[in-house]
């Protein structure tokens, strides 16, 4: 059965310093104590293991094929348009396939990815990632060493909304179905029917970009309503630094009694808002439960070019919004495509840049990208100790700082009590 064996992990290194065997059965931590056999992990650090809240599998490694020369948001969208009708759902797989690997070796055991939906593309992009949920059952039976071919071996269900799988996978994958504008008034007659067909075909989360459409208010409020009998919402908010108009504000506004969890991610503006009104927004967005994705690798690459001096960061308001209660987490967003050149697929350097960029401390930016990152997305904490899901990282450091600081390869990712993926390094001195 899945995650039904016992695993003993000997001579962790736990966060707070001290050294321990963790047992684990049943997809659970069974037991942290002192145990006589295992496999030795002296020099590991174990950590409740991190999670890609924001991604786009759809777009990733196309950084090549799709040139961005204003390097801003619009340069990207214009660009990405005029590539996308060309993408064929093989493509897009192969792309999407390298990259929740590399997001799984690094130690996410869920990611979320959006993906793309539109009358240029339908549901191309869509029918491509859910495919992976195949190779996710292979890599965890051990079955699958080559390309991914489209065949699903597993039966395992569909994670419900906000909740994992019955069964482990080898990584937790939610698609939000990211519609396309306008979606609001008349024109968007057609956009609001794709994102229906999307629900129905299999998208676990419903979202859009208020701010790009004619509409912001409308383009909200026809999200809402489309995932409001089922799925959470999860939106692309104020990517941009002009504080008004807010649609976070509106965003909270609206969704205020929404039967599902609803994330913002980005917020850029409100990073950028005078402080009086920056906590008035943040206490809405509290009040509402709404949480906040900060995305600070794309948000830096793409904000600020028109400042000739001292550009701003393009992060979120962090500190304001934890302040007032919100659950603030991080992901990496784009990787490597026409909105983020850059980029390593690692929640290690989604943290590292929280405390560069948003001089987060090393305890909460590691939070940001595992457990405040499971909150926003409705799962269940990571804890170390008894009884908590057995999905952790191992890596080779001392301390959570250094681990984020070093970003060290050797990695040992467990996702339901199984190992899932394994990274060692070797490297020869040769003599000269
Ligand atoms: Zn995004």
């Amino acid at each position: 059965m899945a995650g039904g064996e016992t695993v003993i992990l000997r001579n962790l290194t736990l966060p707070d310093g001290s050294r321990a065997d963790i047992r684990l059965a049943g997809g659970r931590i069974d037991d942290i104590g002192s145990f006589l056999e295992g496999e030795d992990f002296s020099g590991y650090l174990v950590l409740p293991a991190p999670v890609e809240p924001h991604a786009h599998l759809d777009k990733a490694y196309s950084a090549d094929l799709v040139p961005n020369p204003t390097g801003d948001l619009l340069g990207a969208v214009r660009g990405w348009l005029a590539h996308r009708h060309t993408l064929s759902e093989q493509d897009i797989a192969l792309r999407a396939e390298k990259a929740l690997r590399a997001y799984v070796a690094h130690g996410a055991t869920v990611v979320r990815t959006h993906v793309d939906i539109g009358t240029d593309i339908g549901l191309r992009a869509l029918h491509a990632i859910r495919k992976l949920d195949g190779l996710l059952d292979g890599l965890l039976d051990g079955l699958l060493d080559g390309p991914l071919d489209g065949q699903s071996p597993g039966g395992e269900p569909r994670a419900a909304a906000g909740q994992e799988p019955a069964l482990p996978r080898a990584c937790s994958l939610q698609v939000v179905a990211f519609g396309a504008n306008p979606l609001s008034g008349v024109e968007g007659a057609e956009n609001r029917a794709l994102l229906r067909d999307a629900i129905a075909a299999g998208a676990d989360a419903v979202g859009a970009c208020p701010s790009l459409d004619p509409d912001p208010r409308a383009c909200i409020e026809a999200v809402l309503d489309l995932a409001s009998d089922s799925v959470p919402v999860d939106m692309h908010v104020d990517e941009s630094l002009d504080p008004e108009p807010s649609t976070l504000s509106m965003l909270a506004d609206a969704a205020t009694g929404f039967p599902h969890q609803v994330v913002a991610s980005h917020c850029v503006s409100l990073g950028m808002t005078p402080p009086p009104r920056m906590r008035a927004i943040a206490e809405k967005v509290a009040a509402a439960g709404i949480a906040v994705v900060c995305l600070p690798q794309t948000n830096l690459y793409l904000q600020g070019r028109g400042h000739a001096t001292s550009p701003p960061r393009g992060l979120t308001a962090i500190r304001v919004l934890r302040e007032a209660g919100v659950t603030v987490a991080a992901g990496g967003d784009n990787l490597q495509d026409p909105f983020n050149l850059v980029g390593r697929a690692d929640p290690l350097e989604t943290a590292a840049l929280l405390i560069l960029a948003g001089h987060d401390t090393p305890d909460n930016a590691y939070a940001a990208v595992s457990n405040d990152a499971r909150r926003a997305l409705g799962l269940p904490e990571v804890a170390l100790r008894p009884g908590a899901p057995a999905d952790l990282l191992a890596i080779r450091a001392k301390t959570p700082r250094e681990a984020i600081a070093t970003a060290n390869p050797e990695r040992v990712v467990i996702r339901g009590g199984r190992i899932v993926a394994r990274t060692t390094l070797k490297t020869d001195w040769p003599k000269c």
